[in-house]
């Protein structure tokens, strides 16, 4: 995905949440109980990227609620940061049934209201979550374990993969190292502030 690309006709991050909460673009549209569009500070200068909501998320149409999200929560917090400081998005806003992968077709339709997060946000850094947010973004083949804790130039911003929250919640002690040591790179990222991180 193009860091740059234009931003539709949206004149505001508002008005993208707007039109994203009625979107009927791809199927998800059928089975969903709530789009879960993102949530968090529009001026953050770290956003997160997952993948798509569960079944938590689309009962409460918040990114990240269920144990994943509390994860992700901790590590964040890790970092000396809070969660309403900074801004969390998915590549696709509707669930997927049965919690199964986003199609690319899905992703696809989708792909203009997280275009559009990331020009609005416009933050200094963005970690990607897992697979699909790595993939589309960094526009790779290249699997999240090979990617993970380095850095990418992003358009004005960097981007720093790592593990999906819930893949660490499955792989134990050791991803769980890795992804804090991830944290630790986008927060040193921050840290050296100005024009491209
Ligand atoms: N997993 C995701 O990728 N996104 C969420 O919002 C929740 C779980």
């Amino acid at each position: 995905m193009s860091p740059s690309a234009p931003l539709a006709s949206w004149s505001t991050l508002e008005a993208v949440r707007t039109d994203a909460l009625g979107c009927t673009r791809c199927p998800l549209a059928e089975t969903r109980t709530q789009v879960v569009f993102g949530v968090g500070d529009p001026n953050a200068m770290l956003m997160f990227v997952g993948e798509g909501p569960g079944q938590n998320e689309d009962e409460q149409g918040i990114p990240f609620v269920g144990r994943a999200g509390g994860l992700l929560t901790k590590l964040i917090e890790g970092i000396g940061l809070t969660r309403d400081g900074v801004y969390i998005a998915n590549v696709v806003k509707c669930r997927p049934p049965g919690n199964r992968d986003p199609l690319p077709a899905e992703i696809e339709s989708c792909s203009p209201y997280l275009q559009a997060q990331l020009g609005f946000v416009a933050p200094r850094v963005v970690m990607t979550l897992g697979n699909f947010a790595t993939k589309l973004l960094l526009d790779t083949k290249v699997g999240i374990t090979k990617l993970r804790g380095q850095e990418f130039p992003f358009g004005d911003a960097v981007l720093v993969p790592t593990l999906h929250p819930a893949a660490v919640l499955r792989g134990g002690g050791v991803a769980l190292a890795q992804t804090r040591a991830d944290f630790v790179v986008a927060k040193r990222v921050l840290g050296r502030g100005g024009a491209g991180a």
